[in-house]
């Protein structure tokens, strides 16, 4: 249920408002737009009476919100969520940001270099994989903990934020000094993790599921909101469909229906949309141009060696080129 409320309302009216609801045992979550100011009502609404409220002096209109979920809900928070990293940073509501990286750590010369070169490019978060969730147990599974320091060595060589991916909750003391924590599309689903995060106060990067829908890739940002935790980016990563040319199928109509349904920053990740290099550049300019928050992409010092994803990898001459040619489509999109 949200509470829309009258321009005029002053401070001590919303705090009485706000006991009141607690009162009933419902937490009101109040967002403060530019044009107007919203409470939003989560839990056990059926005992609060509307027409009562709609009555108040300082109340405007009261609706139901039908979707299951509230706090991602754009009704909820009519303005874009922007989440300001660590160092400035500022991801959503028309900052756009490049995350980049190799898909797993290899070694510390590997990982500095390129965290340097994407740098250089204009990325401003290094991507790396510490713990990979691969599709079989023989493959390499990445370094662990020690990638999540080297990781770090090439976040204080370069000063860039990280962003990795946790599989298993007894891993998380390991990701204290790292900024953004990834949810994998494999994970997207697995709730005990979603609920843990919830309670930190990490960004989280929360993948779509391999096949999952948007209501239900919202539903588990849901779950991380409903912990406390509103700092969550969405990334479209491509979806399962009958097709095989590509390793997935990128849906881009994900970008503006997530737009109109949620607040939270949407980032698209072309790279394992498509298992493809050489579609990358042109899937990203595709998503800059349908109004994504930003772009997760792979980039490797020596593809063809990748010892993970290297056939969708692009080089760091290959990155340069990408951002410079999103960076003229946003110019020109501006205006
Ligand atoms: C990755 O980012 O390297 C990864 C494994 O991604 P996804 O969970 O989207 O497959
Ligand atoms: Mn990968």
């Amino acid at each position: 249920m949200i509470v829309v409320l009258k321009q005029g309302a002053n401070e001590q009216q919303i705090e009485n408002l706000t006991r009141w609801f607690r009162a009933k045992g419902v937490e009101p979550d109040i967002s403060q737009g530019t044009d107007v100011t919203i409470m939003g009502l989560v839990g056990d609404v059926s005992k609060i009476d509307t027409e009562l409220i709609e009555a108040l002096d300082i109340v405007q209109s009261v609706k139901r919100v039908s979707e299951p979920f509230k706090q991602a809900n754009r009704k909820f928070h009519p303005d874009d969520t922007v989440i300001t990293l660590a160092n400035g940073t500022k991801i959503g509501g028309g900052n756009f940001v490049y995350m980049a990286g190799p898909c797993s750590v290899e070694s510390e010369e590997q990982i500095i270099y390129c965290a340097q070169r994407v740098k250089a490019a204009g990325a401003q978060v290094l991507r790396g994989g510490a713990f990979k969730p691969r599709t079989s147990p023989y493959s390499f599974q990445g370094m662990g903990e020690d990638g999540i320091k080297l990781l770090l060595e090439a976040k204080k060589e370069t000063g860039l934020p990280i962003v990795t991916e946790l599989m298993a909750v007894r891993h998380l003391d390991m990701f204290a000094d790292v900024d953004i924590i990834q949810v994998g599309a494999r994970n997207m689903q697995n709730f005990d993790l979603l609920k843990e995060l919830g309670h930190c106060n990490k960004p989280i990067l929360l993948k779509r599921g391999l096949a999952n829908t948007i209501q239900e890739w919202l539903m588990s940002a849901e779950y991380i909101m409903a912990g406390g935790n509103h700092n969550v980016i969405l990334c479209e990563r491509g979806i399962r469909t009958f097709e095989t040319y590509t390793r997935n199928t990128l849906d881009l109509s994900a970008v503006p229906a997530v737009h109109e349904l949620s607040h939270l920053p949407i980032i698209v990740d072309p790279s394992h949309a498509t298992g493809l290099s050489r579609m990358v550049p042109t899937m990203a300019m595709g998503a800059a141009a349908v109004g994504a928050d930003g772009l997760m992409i792979e980039v490797h010092n020596d593809p063809p060696r990748a010892k993970c994803d290297g056939a969708q990898s692009i080089t760091p001459d290959q990155f340069d080129q990408l951002t410079a040619g999103v960076n003229s489509l946003l110019a020109a999109m501006k205006g």
